[in-house]
């Protein structure tokens, strides 16, 4: 049975670095390549790190409800897996990594409780959050603030999740990160949430 893993947290945790590095190292593990309507940054692949699709694309899609979860994530920019990335890396027979929003994590494991462990990334503080976004240089300042306004909001998600992991000093994220998913990959079908 394929399993879905879901890291979750505010922009700026850390979910894109752990994700890369957990699919570096699980070969079992495929990543669920979003939909998107915002820019690709300088360094992203269409198809690799998102479906970067129009707005008007987007909505066709809402419409022929290809998706299994979407989310208005900021003012105007769209996010949502496709039922069809889903379906390609379940034929692929691949468990299942995702990278969504604190509201779609929560749809996902709605969706598929048995089978769903959703882990939220959490920074050791605000500050430090901020520093990070800030220094990876990728949003303009009126994108970094809405993404900021919103940090609080998301923070408030993590009880909600399975699991909590504090992204401080990376390399201990990552192993403890590894271990986790390790642990619930082994975990057999019917003791799942148990
Ligand atoms: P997210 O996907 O949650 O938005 P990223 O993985 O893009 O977050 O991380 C945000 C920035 O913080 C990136 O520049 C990344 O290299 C950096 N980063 C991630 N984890 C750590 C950490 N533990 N310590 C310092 N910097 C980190
Ligand atoms: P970014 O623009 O930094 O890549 O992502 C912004 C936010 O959108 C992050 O919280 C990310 O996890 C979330 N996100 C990415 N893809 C999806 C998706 O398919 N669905 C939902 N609900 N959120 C997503």
């Amino acid at each position: 049975m394929s399993k879905l893993i879901v890291f979750t947290a505010p922009s700026g945790a850390g979910k894109t670095t752990i994700v890369r590095h957990l699919i570096q190292h699980l070969p079992s593990l495929a990543f669920s390549v979003s939909a998107t309507t915002r820019a690709a940054r300088s360094h992203e692949k269409d198809g690799q790190d998102y479906y970067f699709l129009t707005e008007q694309d987007f909505r066709q899609k809402i419409k022929k409800d290809a998706f299994v979860e979407w989310e208005e994530v900021y003012a105007n920019q769209f996010y949502g897996t496709l039922k069809s990335e889903v379906q390609r890396l379940w034929a692929e027979g691949k468990h299942i990594l995702f990278d969504i929003d604190v509201h779609g994590a929560i749809n996902v494991k709605q969706s598929y409780p048995a089978e769903t462990l959703t882990i939220f990334v959490k920074p050791p503080s605000v500050d430090v959050l901020l520093d990070r976004l800030t220094n990876r240089s990728t949003e303009t300042a009126e994108q970094l603030q809405k993404r900021l306004d919103k940090a609080n909001y998301e923070l408030s998600f993590e009880s909600r999740c399975d699991y909590i992991l504090l992204n401080d000093q990376l390399s201990v994220a990552l192993e403890e990160a590894e271990q986790v998913v390790r642990r619930f990959l082994e975990t057999p079908e019917g003791l799942i949430n148990k």
